[in-house]
């Protein structure tokens, strides 16, 4: 699949990129009841993790790992919810989504029904902060 057949992870992405490589990908994504939520992607198209040689998968986690802990750091959520799906796209990724009690799906996952209809977005300087503490801890 390619930008021709309209693969979506294919196109020019629409989310602020916050750091990347050859492998994989970091994006701010822009939802506005989850301020925060962030994805690692694969590049290429690859649907599981065992598809992955052992070295990447470690490399995969490892950046994974990295932006919880900056989310943690920079948001202090109730939760991390890390969840891996991907049923829809041949690009492997893992979504990184901080969680609190008054969110518009707590307890229950961000795909299931809501419970609540509440916005609540990253500031500019705190959207900025958070791109900064990731691409340190991923730099450094
Ligand atoms: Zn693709």
């Amino acid at each position: 699949m390619t930008e021709e057949n309209g693969c979506l992870l294919c196109q020019p992405i629409n989310y602020p990129l916050i750091w990347r490589n050859d492998d994989f990908r970091v994006v701010l994504i822009d939802d506005q009841a989850y301020p925060g939520y962030c994805r690692v992607e694969v590049i290429k198209h690859i649907k599981e993790m065992t598809d992955l040689s052992e070295l990447k998968q470690q490399s995969l986690l490892k950046i994974v790992l990295q932006v919880e802990k900056a989310l943690r750091a920079h948001l202090n959520p109730e939760k991390i919810n890390l969840a891996c799906l991907g049923n829809i796209t041949p690009h492997l990724h893992w979504h990184i989504i901080p969680r609190y009690k008054d969110d518009n799906h707590f307890p229950a996952s961000i795909w299931s029904i809501q419970k609540r209809f509440k916005k609540d977005e990253l500031s500019e300087p705190q959207s900025q902060t958070l791109i900064k503490l990731i691409q340190e801890a991923l730099d450094g």
